[in-house]
């Protein structure tokens, strides 16, 4: 392990993806590791944003079919600019409503249970909405929440892919599950979960929150049923953006659990019939008027993404978060720290997950050192290198950051406690 700064402008020098750190704007004086929760704005996103609000300017309501980007085709536009980040084709993603409400949209349309088959397959470790939306659409469909089955986990970080696969009992109608989770950025084996499911007749869905723009996906080629996500993580669409959804083409025609008028085929939306004709494709499971002063960023980076390629971004990825852990054990051995995150390049996302009994105050500390991580209770410390914008000089940086905090124990000076958010 080389631990020298010379070797962190060596590694950045060899970075083919160097050019595209001058795209974002990079908050000053500040090591940005927190692309995994809201990633920085773009060059590019700030100015598709001024475009979609130039065609309002100019061309008010003909804006819906008028101007470079027409508003009535953009959902649908976006998703196919996003299919390869899945590996779908482009009438199987759509850009819309957000990741909990097209969570939502996917149950009502996918669980429908019937004779033994009524429950619902996810895990203790997922994120909190997507458990609170599961357990709403089970009492919406009258099941008490026994209905909810969650796999364990025998760590309290990671999931076992057999442990998952003994769950699909004959009872269960539909799983969701993350693709990667959240604290300790786990990646799921979506092909084998997948393929376990289908031979059991269960219908399979994940939540891709923590992928999306991080890693590749194959979902057409593994067969899964859907999938949501959200698009201000590593995909940089900016604080709130629309979130984005994807249908196997073998369930195109069906009506959407949640209908609108937006569900409609295109050509028969503006023909205003009290019966909906569903698109024939993922574009169905929209419900009413795009939002689409906050689709308008993703017009922008992802096109950074068409360029930059999400397979050399998950190669610089791996590099940056392997440096970072190689840095972690020669630094940082003997003050505390479990790297808690899959060590293995098959099984870590895009993140590095650390686990400290002071992890709170030790993030404090860092911010106010100008690293930002994020905190995640109870002891957890979240950091994202990101490819597209961070380097290897950076991640140097942090690690001798952390190891000054913690050699004059300058956490000391915090509250070990979380703030409203974290
Ligand atoms: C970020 C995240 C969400 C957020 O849901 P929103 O509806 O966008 O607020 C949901 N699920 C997972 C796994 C996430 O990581």
């Amino acid at each position: 392990m080389n631990t020298e700064k010379t070797y962190a402008a060596y590694l950045d020098q060899q970075d083919d993806l160097k050019s595209f750190r001058d795209e974002f704007y990079i908050p000053n004086n500040t090591i940005y590791f927190d692309g995994n929760s809201l990633g920085l704005l773009s060059k590019r996103a700030e100015q598709s944003v001024e475009s979609i609000l130039n065609s309002w300017k100019r061309y008010a309501i003909d804006g819906w079919s008028e101007g470079a980007q027409p508003w009535y085709y953009l959902s649908e536009k976006l998703g196919s600019m996003s299919c390869e980040l899945v590996g779908a084709e482009p009438e199987e993603v759509v850009v819309t409503g957000s990741t909990t409400t097209n969570l939502h949209q996917l149950v009502a349309s996918f669980y429908n249970p019937e004779g033994r088959k009524t429950k619902i397959l996810a895990d203790e470790l997922n994120f909190p909405s997507d458990i609170y939306a599961l357990k709403s659409q089970l009492k919406l469909k009258g099941y008490d929440t026994s209905h909810l089955i969650q796999v364990k986990s025998q760590d309290g970080n990671t999931l076992n892919t057999q442990s998952i696969i003994a769950a699909m009992t004959d009872d269960v109608a539909l799983i969701v599950l993350p693709s990667v989770l959240y604290r300790s950025g786990q990646i799921l084996d979506m092909k084998t979960l997948t393929y376990e499911a289908h031979k059991r007749g269960i219908i399979i869905g994940f939540d891709l929150c923590h992928s999306i723009g991080s890693i590749p996906h194959h979902l057409s080629e593994w067969g899964v049923d859907f999938a949501f996500w959200c698009n201000y993580k590593h995909l940089n669409g900016g604080p709130g953006s629309v979130a984005s959804l994807y249908v196997n083409k073998k369930h195109f025609g069906n009506e959407p659990g949640l209908a609108g008028w937006f569900s409609s085929d295109k050509e028969k939306q503006f023909d205003m019939e009290h019966t909906l004709t569903p698109a024939q494709n993922a574009g169905a499971y929209q419900i009413g008027t795009p939002h689409l002063l906050s689709s308008a960023p993703l017009l922008g980076t992802l096109e950074l993404f068409q360029e930059a390629g999400i397979k050399r971004v998950r190669e610089k990825s791996l590099r940056l978060t392997n440096y970072l852990m190689e840095l972690i054990e020669a630094e940082l051995s003997g003050y505390g720290f479990t790297i808690a995150n899959p060590k293995d390049d098959a099984a870590r996302g895009g993140h590095v997950f650390l686990e400290h009994k002071e992890a709170a105050r030790i993030c404090k500390a860092l911010k106010t050192d100008g690293v930002i991580p994020d905190f995640r209770t109870p002891n957890g410390i979240r950091l994202a290198p990101v490819a597209l914008y961070n380097t290897f000089r950076e991640v140097w940086q942090t690690v001798k950051i952390l190891k000054t905090i913690m050699v004059e124990e300058r956490y000391n000076k915090f509250e070990n406690k979380r703030g409203v958010i974290a």
